[in-house]
């Protein structure tokens, strides 16, 4: 029997109602012939509401319990929704990451899936259960604990499953229609897509593209999962939504496939550091065990044996890469004459396949922010993306140029 993932998102099973209109949607890919695995989150807002319930009881959690609480959300959900499918004749059980088992890494509250045995699952389908509807975001350590992926962390049980039983695809229900080519809500021209590679997709979500979570896209480019993004409120279209599959499959890429941006960056500037071998490795190497998540680098050019060192990180991380690069001068670890903080800037990149293969992106992008009069701060790139901080005021405006700047308003 050919196998489908669908995963349903918090607000796509936010009521009792919406949890009907999608089971309607199950159901109809049973009668087409397939056997289901849905995935669910929990209803819209109750997984922060169980967080806030945690971090009011106790501000230093012991993670495991958190886990215990916080997948809660998930088990509701899955039992209405196997028992809504039951009120409608399709053959369904609900089952919580333990009884799969799901096992997961022990590291609470971000765990790392380890193993998806399809044994239990395959057993119910061979007797005939048509749909199983597994609790997204939860597994079970090897201590027989249960463990949440992070955040978000549905997705990637989704892409998991999928790969696990080697299902045809996997279809993600959510609140937008798809992938577009930026925000939206930033520029009126943004195009959905009708198909984006792994890569680029990959990028636009580490890029803080919100539609799916950064892992689950990794995981589906490693086992070449086709993953669908579309919306459960739209009416059934089967070729609704946006492909996220293998470049192989995409014939014309474009050069440029969307604009993507970052609103709360930071540039931290280390000024006069010595420039000799050691110097990065021991001031990144203190800002990565202090965890902080440093994105561009740039040294600067030497004079006289120093030079500045400038680094880009999330606004709410600037207290503590300033607290540990103080910590570790005064320790004699890393020397440098003084800090320089800019907290007004923001990230904005293109990001597109066909880079590798086409000259000229960068002086383009670089061509259309000058039009603007946006300055430049720092650059970086990669072989499939440009990256680019300037001053917060200019983001829309950086955005919007950009996106006209590389035609996607017309359609690829
Ligand atoms: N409910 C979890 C969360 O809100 C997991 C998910 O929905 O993906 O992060
Ligand atoms: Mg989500």
């Amino acid at each position: 029997m050919p196998l489908l993932v669908m995963k349903f998102g918090g607000t796509s099973v936010a009521t009792l109602d919406r949890i009907r209109r999608v089971a309607k949607r199950v159901g109809r890919e049973v009668a087409n012939g397939y056997d289901v695995i849905v995935i669910v989150s929990a209803m819209a807002g109750k997984t922060n509401e169980l967080v806030g319930w945690v971090e009011e009881t106790s501000p230093l959690f012991d993670a495991r319990e958190y886990d215990a609480v916080v997948s809660s959300g998930e088990n509701v959900t899955a039992g209405l929704m196997a028992l809504t499918l039951q009120e409608m004749d399709v053959p369904a059980r609900s089952w919580q990451g333990w009884q799969v088992p799901l096992k997961t890494s022990p590291v609470h509250a971000a765990a790392r899936i380890e193993e998806i045995p399809t044994d239990n699952i395959n057993a119910k389908f061979a007797e005939g259960m048509k749909v199983a509807v597994v609790a997204g975001f939860q597994g079970v350590t090897e201590e027989g604990r249960i463990a949440t992926l992070g955040r978000g962390g549905s997705d990637t049980t989704a892409v998991a499953f999928a790969a696990a039983f080697g299902a045809e695809r996997c279809d993600i229900y959510t609140d937008v229609d798809g992938v577009y080519t930026t925000d939206p809500r930033i520029s009126q021209k943004a195009r959905k897509l009708e198909k984006i590679a792994f890569e680029e997709m990959l990028e636009l979500a580490s890029l803080g593209a919100k539609v799916l979570q950064t892992r689950s896209v990794e995981l589906a480019m490693r086992y070449k999962v086709p993953l669908r993004v579309l919306s459960s409120f739209e009416e059934y279209d089967p070729n609704a939504g946006t492909l996220v599959c293998d470049e192989e499959e995409i014939m014309e890429s474009n050069v440029v496939s969307g604009v993507a941006y970052s609103r709360d960056e930071a540039k931290v500037t280390l000024v006069s550091v010595a420039d000799r071998p050691g110097v990065a490795s021991a001031i990144f190497g203190t800002l990565s065990e202090a965890a902080v998540n440093v994105d561009m680098i740039i040294q600067n050019i030497s004079e006289e044996g120093r030079t500045d060192m400038t680094f880009s990180c999330p606004t709410n991380q600037v207290a503590r890469a300033d607290r540990t690069v103080q910590d570790a001068r005064d320790k004699g670890l890393i020397n440098f004459h003084d800090i320089v903080v800019d907290n007004d800037v923001c990230k904005v990149s293109v990001v597109g396949i066909g880079m590798r293969s086409h000259t000229g992106v960068a002086a383009k992008m670089f061509d259309a922010l000058s039009a603007e009069g946006i300055n430049i701060k720092v650059i970086t790139t990669s072989e499939i993306k440009i990256s680019v901080l300037v001053d917060r005021k200019y983001l829309e405006l950086a955005v919007q140029a950009l996106h006209d700047a590389f035609g996607l308003e017309k359609a690829g």
